[in-house]
């Protein structure tokens, strides 16, 4: 196995026949979707290397697929690799070097690559060309390596971690929003059809409802909601089961989990209703900063649950409501 993959994508390989192959199979993103069309085609017709892309949003989202879908609609070969695996200069030339003309390079993650590699990748990204140092101390010199035209797609979850040098490398930067029910439901019954599932329309629009606005927990969720309909139903996928699978996973009706539900009954019980530091937060929910940046408050802003204000993050009605308390009344003037 390609040890640039992380294990959470390792466990989803079954569902690589899940993945959309082509962009009229991709489901949602319709801005991103259109105009990658465009630029695709283009590249094709002037057989030319397509530009640098960025997509930036939450995890599974579909950012790697996307990567995909383009190198298999340009007719190139697909490279993959990570911000952190690239420790080194020559780990990351050693992939550059072997690009055939046109093909797809793919780095998750981008924020997090070293900073020299970084520097290589520059000269790379704009002329195609290679600087490298060989030897050391007075005997060092730099040789400079052609390379192939090739596309450099980065993908991140943290636009504001990346270098404005390396930003404004990528000609095409693309946001990935979190998807509609509608959208999701699609997507659910198209993964039903594929797994030979048997879900019915409400089923799998219960299903989408609570996927958190996200494709990857969608199939998540379709799996675990066909264990429960195999063991405690007769196979088939129904909003009844669908609805005790979910409950008894913990995942309520707005899709929220037990971290997302943690994360604001801390804010209403101990700082009532905010605002507080994330690095407080941080703390006090032993959850990395970066997890509760990237993964849990995307999607509770998103659905209007928190705000983020510059003393911190704050509590709205919503949530108050959801949480099913009252929230603190002003003081008496
Ligand atoms: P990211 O790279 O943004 O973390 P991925 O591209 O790995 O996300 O997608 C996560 C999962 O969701 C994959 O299994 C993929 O097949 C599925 N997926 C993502 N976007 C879509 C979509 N638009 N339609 C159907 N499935 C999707």
């Amino acid at each position: 196995p390609d040890p640039t993959l992380r294990p959470e994508r390792l466990a989803e390989d079954g569902d690589k026949a899940l993945r959309p192959k082509g962009l009229n199979e991709f489901i949602g993103q319709e801005a991103a979707r259109a105009n990658l069309s465009v630029f695709i085609q283009s590249a094709r017709q002037r057989g030319e290397a397509m530009d640098h892309a960025l997509f930036h949003g939450p995890p599974g989202l579909g950012k790697t697929t996307l990567a995909q879908i383009m190198a298999r609609e340009l007719g190139v070969n697909f490279r993959m690799t990570s911000g952190p695996v690239l420790a080194k200069a020559g780990d990351l030339a050693a992939i550059l070097t072997n690009l055939e003309a046109r093909d797809v390079l793919f780095i998750d993650e981008i924020h997090r690559l070293n900073p020299v590699v970084e520097e290589i990748l520059y000269p790379a990204l704009e002329d195609f060309e290679l600087d490298l140092v060989i030897g050391e101390g007075p005997a060092a010199r730099t040789v400079r390596i052609e390379l192939q035209p090739f596309t450099l797609v980065g993908a991140t979850t943290r636009l504001g971690l990346l270098t404005t040098p390396l930003r404004d490398r990528f000609g095409i930067p693309t946001r990935l929003e979190f998807y509609t029910d509608g959208e999701l439901h699609q997507i659910v019954t198209r993964n039903a059809k594929l797994l030979g599932v048997p879900a019915d329309d409400a089923g799998a629009r219960e299903i989408a409802k609570r996927a958190r606005g996200t494709p990857r927990i969608a199939g998540r969720l379709l799996r675990r909601v066909l264990d429960f309909a195999v063991v405690e139903g007769d196979g088939r996928i129904t909003q009844a089961i669908a609805d005790h699978a979910l409950t008894r996973l913990g995942v309520d009706h707005l899709g929220l989990d037990g971290a997302d539900r943690r994360y604001l009954r801390l804010i209403a019980e101990n700082y009532i209703g905010g605002p507080v530091g994330i690095e407080t937060l941080s703390a006090a929910l032993s959850e990395s900063r970066d997890a509760l940046e990237e993964v849990i408050e995307p999607y509770l802003l998103q659905k209007g649950l928190i705000q983020r204000t510059p003393r911190g993050r704050m509590l709205a009605q919503k949530a108050w409501t959801h949480l099913g308390m009252a929230p603190p009344q002003p003081a008496a003037q």
